[in-house]
């Protein structure tokens, strides 16, 4: 989805120059938290992203991304797109239940599972790492890890998990895997270079889910401009039917077509389907005075030019009346197999 155009385009600048501590404190009502957070390491994984993604991170750490219930889209539903249950914050956006999130929600956190492993850091800060992105939380419980890692998860706790998706990790991290990389030569990252790698993979995690549920609202929109022209095709067959419905029963369709083809997608398909069968009757009706006209002019060219010869006038007549009636029953057997939702009397949109 493209970027509100609200939000300044140098965002990076404003991100920079804002005084981003008092920011914090003000939003989270944080106090001493906000220092325990490693900015280097903060900044250092925004700038590894290319211009275009950094861009949407920087929203994302805000909270300004262009979800249904950002207040930038007022004139949209603010519903989620996947379970339709709920408004569709960035929260829920990355936590939705819905089956197709829960897909991809678990293949991202398992990726970034494997990638965490694979920088070969402190197993228990893995632990630790893994326990707080597998579901959302604030806080963690110390006494589940030895008695070193407490002021980390404490610090942590404070800050909250959730926050590390927003590339806010305790400083704490940091100093661990120093003391790990000292002691095992397993790693070749230093503190700050390894918690740098663990914000990246999750900010990658994040930037893939988000690319997933805009892929499926476009294709979603995509589905529904398709349908949309379906709909209008049919209105268009129904108002070609006109000059085929006696000028009685044209009262169906009253409405210039101009405005039916601008109502919204399920008013235009409650109208077809309420019109539809309308109009199918008045064309039988039409059909059926067209043959009693027809018989009553026949018997009379019979009466003065016997059955074995009727006037060439005549016959040419009723052909071409065959012939129109032909292509309405076609067009109506089309119309017939589109629609089936019973009829009702009026068409006014609803
Ligand atoms: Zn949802």
């Amino acid at each position: 989805m493209e970027v509100s155009t609200s939000i300044p385009t140098t965002l990076s600048q404003t991100y920079e120059s804002q005084n981003v501590r008092e920011f914090l404190t003000k939003k989270y009502g944080w106090k001493g938290e906000v220092d325990d957070i490693d900015w280097t390491v903060h900044q250092r994984a925004l700038k590894a992203f290319p211009n275009s993604r950094r861009q949407t991170l920087i929203k994302f750490v805000h909270q300004w991304l262009p979800v249904n219930d950002h207040k930038g889209n007022q004139e949209l539903s603010p519903g989620c797109p996947f379970c339709l249950d709920h408004n569709e914050t960035q929260e829920h956006m990355l936590y939705c239940n819905n089956e197709h999130v829960k897909k991809c929600r678990t293949e991202e956190i398992s990726k970034a599972i494997q990638r965490i492993r694979a920088l070969r850091g402190d197993p228990a800060l893995n632990q630790i790492l893994i326990q707080a992105i597998s579901s959302p939380r604030d806080t963690l419980e110390t006494r589940v890890y030895p008695d070193r890692y407490a002021t980390l998860i404490q610090n942590q706790n404070k800050i909250g998990w959730r926050q590390l998706l927003c590339g806010r990790i305790t400083n704490e991290f940091v100093r661990h895997h120093d003391n790990y990389a000292s002691l095992n030569k397993g790693t070749k990252l230093d503190g700050e270079q390894w918690a740098t790698c663990v914000v990246k993979i999750l900010w990658e995690a994040v930037l893939n889910i988000w690319h997933h549920r805009n892929e499926f609202v476009h294709e979603h929109a995509k589905q529904s401009d398709a349908h949309r022209q379906v709909i209008q095709d049919e209105v268009r067959r129904i108002y070609q039917l006109a000059p085929h419905i006696d000028p009685d029963d044209r009262q169906a369709l009253s409405t210039p077509e101009e405005k039916v083809l601008a109502y919204k997608n399920k008013s235009m398909e409650d109208w077809v389907n309420r019109i539809t069968p309308r109009v199918n009757q008045a064309i039988r009706r039409t059909h059926e005075r067209t043959k009693r006209r027809t018989k009553a002019i026949t018997h009379y060219f019979k009466s003065v030019s016997g059955p074995q010869n009727p006037p060439t006038t005549t016959g040419t007549r009723q052909r071409s009346q065959q012939v129109e009636q032909s292509k309405v029953n076609r067009t109506k057997l089309t119309v017939a197999s589109f629609f089936r939702k019973a009829p009702k009397n009026d068409d006014k949109p609803p």
